[in-house]
C-alpha cells in the first residue's frame, strides 16, 4: 500500500513538471530523464537525429547543410606534417579563419572555452535557411549556434555536438536614399539607410556605405567583426563620440525567433524585441537575418595622431600620465576624437587616436603643448615614435585601392593564393587573428575621474595598474562627451546606463599565439596564462579601487564576470529577461552569460532551472 502511494506521489510530480512546461514543447520530442532533466541531445544519444532526417533538413536548406570536420584534425595525429604547418600560418589570417566554419577567429580562452567544431552547419544563404534550421534544432532538440563573423571573445559562436547557422554567405548590402521603418509611416520621416544581411563583415559594409556611397554608417573598428554580432553588442567605431554607438542606428531587423517564424522588429513592431537587440548580446533572441541602419553624413577628413613617449623613471611616467589625463580633459574630450591610449609596464604610453571633422592644424594644435612639455623635458622623456598626424580625405577610410597605393603600412592581406583582392585587414588586428586569450577585463570609467579635483586619483590608478599589465583606455568606448542626441539614442538601448556617463572603456587584456590542447607543438602555455591572467585582474583590481561599480562591455569583458547580468546591462537585465522569456520561452537560443543562460548549465546542454 504504501509503496503504490510513493509510486502515486512520483507520477504526479512528474507530470506537474511536465504540464508547468508552456504548450509549445509538447510541439518538439522534449524528454525527461533523470527525474525530468531536460537535455539536450549529443551524437550517440538515441534521439540524435537520424542520417535520413539530416538527409531532408539538406533538402529544406537547399542543399546547404555541411558536415564539418575541423582542419585541426588531422594536425591531432599528425602534427609535424607541413599541412600542419600551412594550418598553424593560416590561423594567423582572419579570412582564412572566416571561410571555415568549423573555426573561430579566437582559437580559445585558457581555463574558459576552446574552440570546437559544431557537428553539421546550414551555411545559410536565405532566410528560409535559417528558418528551417531554427526548426529542425528545436524540434530535436539539439545545441543551436549562430556564427557570423566568429569574433566572439566569450567563444558564444562555437559549441561541440551542436547544430551551426552560419551566416557568412548572406552579405547583401542595399543602399536606401530613403527608408521608413515597416509599418513607423505615421511616425518617423524617411531617412538615409543601408540594409544589411546579417553575415555580412564591416569592411564589406564601409566599401558599399562609404567608398561606393560617400556616406558613413557606424559600425567597428575591425574590418572583419561581423555585423549582426557587434549590432547585438552595442557597438563601437573609432568615431562613435560623434557619431554615437552602432545599436543606437538601428532601424529595424529581420528575426528569425525560436518559434521558426521570421519577425520584424523595429520602433512600431515587435518594439521590445528591437530594444533588446540594440545592446542585449548576439546570439541569445533569435537569428537575425538581416538589419537595417542609418546612414549618416561623411566629414571631410579622417585623421590619426599617433606616437609613443618614453619616460626615465617611474616618478616621470607617473607625472606623463596626470599630463595626459589633464589633455585629454581640456583638449580631446569631445566629438572630435576618440580611439586609444595606452599605458605599459615599462613606463611607455602609446598614443593612438582618431579624429572627425578637423584639419591637421586644428588637430595639431590639441596636441602642441603636450608635445613641447614632452621635448623640453628631455631629461625625463624621449619620443620613442615621433607625434605623427595624418589626415585622409573621409571617403578614403575605407578605400582598399587608395590604402594599397597610400597607406600600405597600415593593412595586411588575406594572402592565400586566389584569395579576393578586397580582403584586407588593419595591420593593428593581425596579433588578435587567431589568439589564445589569457586574460581579458573591461570596465566604464565614469566622466567624474575627469574632474580636476579626481585628476590625480584617476592618473595614480594608472599608474598602479601599469604595474601590473599594460593598461588601454578607449575613448570612442564611452559615450561621455558625445553630443547630446547620440547619448539620448543610445539611452534607448538595451545596453549598461553606464555607457552613457562613461569617458572611455578601461580593457586590460593578454593574448598568445593560436593554441589548441592535444597538438603537439601549439599547446596552450598553461603558466605563462595563468601569470598573465593574475597580473590582468590585479591591474584592474586598482581601477576598480576609484570605479568599484562600473560596468563592462559584454563583447569585450571578462568570460569569468561574476556579477555579469548587472555588469553587461545593469538596470535593463530585468526588461531583457522579460523579453528573452516572451520570445525564446524554452530557452532554445543560448550564449554564455547571455540573457536567460542562468537557466542552463555552462555547456548550454542541461536545463537546471
Ligand atoms: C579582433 C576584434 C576586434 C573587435 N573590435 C571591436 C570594435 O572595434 N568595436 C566593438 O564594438 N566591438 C569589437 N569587437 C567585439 C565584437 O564586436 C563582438 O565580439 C561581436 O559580437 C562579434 O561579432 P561576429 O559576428 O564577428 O562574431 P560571432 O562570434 O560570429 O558572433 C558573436 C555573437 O553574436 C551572435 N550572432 C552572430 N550573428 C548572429 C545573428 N545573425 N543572429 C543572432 N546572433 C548572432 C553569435 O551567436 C555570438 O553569440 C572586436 C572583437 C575582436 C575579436
Amino acid at each position: 500500500m504504501s509503496l503504490n502511494r510513493r509510486k502515486f506521489l512520483k507520477d504526479s510530480l512528474l507530470l506537474a513538471a511536465i504540464s508547468t512546461r508552456s504548450s509549445s514543447i509538447f510541439a518538439s520530442p522534449v524528454f525527461f530523464e533523470k527525474s525530468s532533466t531536460f537535455k539536450r541531445v549529443r551524437p550517440g544519444d538515441p534521439h540524435w537525429p537520424s542520417p535520413d532526417k539530416w538527409e531532408k533538413l539538406n533538402n529544406a536548406v537547399n542543399g546547404n547543410l555541411i558536415k564539418l570536420e575541423s582542419p585541426l584534425t588531422s594536425c591531432k595525429t599528425s602534427p609535424g606534417k607541413s599541412t600542419c604547418d600551412d594550418l598553424f600560418k593560416n590561423l594567423k589570417n582572419p579570412y582564412y579563419i572566416g571561410d571555415n566554419p568549423a573555426l573561430t577567429q579566437s582559437s580559445g580562452w585558457l581555463d574558459a572555452w576552446r574552440s570546437e567544431s559544431s557537428v553539421y552547419a546550414v551555411a545559410a544563404k536565405a532566410t528560409d535557411d535559417v528558418v528551417a534550421a531554427v526548426n529542425f534544432a528545436r524540434e530535436n532538440n539539439l545545441r543551436l549556434v549562430v556564427k557570423g563573423g566568429g569574433h566572439s571573445y566569450q567563444g558564444t559562436s562555437n559549441s561541440a555536438d551542436s547544430l551551426l547557422i552560419w551566416t557568412r554567405a548572406m552579405n547583401k548590402i542595399v543602399l536606401h536614399e530613403s527608408y521608413i521603418a515597416h509599418g513607423c509611416e505615421a511616425r518617423q520621416a524617411a531617412q538615409p539607410a543601408v540594409t544589411i544581411e546579417a553575415g555580412a563583415m564591416w569592411l564589406q559594409t564601409y566599401d558599399a556605405v562609404t567608398t561606393k556611397g560617400g556616406r558613413y554608417v557606424q559600425g567597428g573598428g575591425c574590418a572583419t567583426v561581423g555585423v549582426a554580432g557587434l549590432i547585438q553588442s552595442g557597438g563601437f567605431g573609432s568615431f562613435s563620440k560623434h557619431y554615437g554607438m552602432a545599436a543606437a542606428a538601428l532601424l529595424e531587423a529581420e528575426i528569425v525567433t525560436a518559434d521558426g517564424s521570421v519577425k520584424i522588429a523595429n520602433a512600431c513592431n515587435n518594439s521590445d524585441l528591437f530594444w533588446a537587440l540594440k545592446g542585449g548580446g548576439g546570439g541569445s533572441f533569435g537569428v537575425v537575418t538581416k538589419l537595417t541602419l542609418r546612414t549618416r553624413e561623411l566629414p571631410e577628413n579622417f585623421g590619426l595622431v599617433f606616437g609613443s613617449v618614453k619616460a626615465k623613471s617611474d616618478a616621470a611616467f607617473k607625472t606623463l600620465i596626470t599630463k595626459l589625463v589633464e589633455l585629454y580633459h581640456d583638449k580631446l574630450f569631445n566629438p572630435h576624437w576618440g580611439e586609444q591610449i595606452r599605458f605599459r609596464p615599462d613606463n611607455t604610453v602609446e598614443i593612438t587616436m582618431l579624429f572627425h571633422g578637423l584639419t591637421r592644424e586644428q588637430a595639431q594644435a590639441s596636441w602642441q603643448s603636450f608635445e613641447e612639455w614632452v621635448r623640453q623635458a628631455s631629461q625625463d622623456y624621449v619620443f620613442e615614435t615621433p607625434l605623427t598626424t595624418m589626415v585622409i580625405p573621409a571617403q578614403h577610410l575605407w578605400d582598399i585601392a587608395f590604402l594599397k597605393q597610400y597607406a600600405p603600412g597600415f593593412i595586411a592581406m588575406d594572402d592565400r593564393p586566389n584569395a579576393s583582392e578586397k580582403n584586407i585587414y588593419w595591420t593593428s588586428n593581425k596579433s588578435e587573428a587567431g589568439q589564445f586569450l589569457h586574460g581579458y577585463r573591461s570596465a566604464w570609467l565614469p566622466d567624474a575621474l575627469l574632474e580636476k579635483k579626481n585628476q590625480k586619483k584617476f592618473a595614480d590608478a594608472l599608474f598602479a595598474a601599469s604595474r601590473h599589465w599594460s593598461t588601454t583606455l578607449h575613448f570612442n568606448k564611452g559615450l561621455a562627451g558625445a553630443p547630446p542626441e547620440e547619448v539620448a539614442a543610445a539611452k534607448d538601448t538595451a545596453m549598461n546606463p553606464d555607457v552613457l556617463d562613461a569617458f572611455a572603456l578601461v580593457i586590460i587584456a593578454g593574448e598568445g599565439k593560436p593554441a589548441f590542447t592535444g597538438i603537439v607543438g601549439h599547446e596552450p602555455d598553461v603558466n605563462k596564462g595563468r601569470d598573465q591572467a593574475a597580473r590582468i585582474n590585479k591591474a584592474m583590481d586598482e581601477l576598480k579601487k576609484i570605479a568599484p561599480n562600473a560596468g563592462s562591455y559584454v563583447s569585450e569583458s571578462d568570460f569569468f564576470e561574476k556579477n555579469w547580468q548587472q555588469s553587461f546591462w545593469g538596470s535593463n537585465y530585468k526588461r531583457l529577461a522579460v523579453v528573452k522569456k516572451k520570445y525564446d520561452p524554452e530557452g532554445l537560443f543560448f550564449v554564455h552569460h547571455g540573457v536567460g543562460s542562468e537557466e542552463w548549465s555552462d555547456d548550454g546542454f542541461t536545463r537546471i532551472r
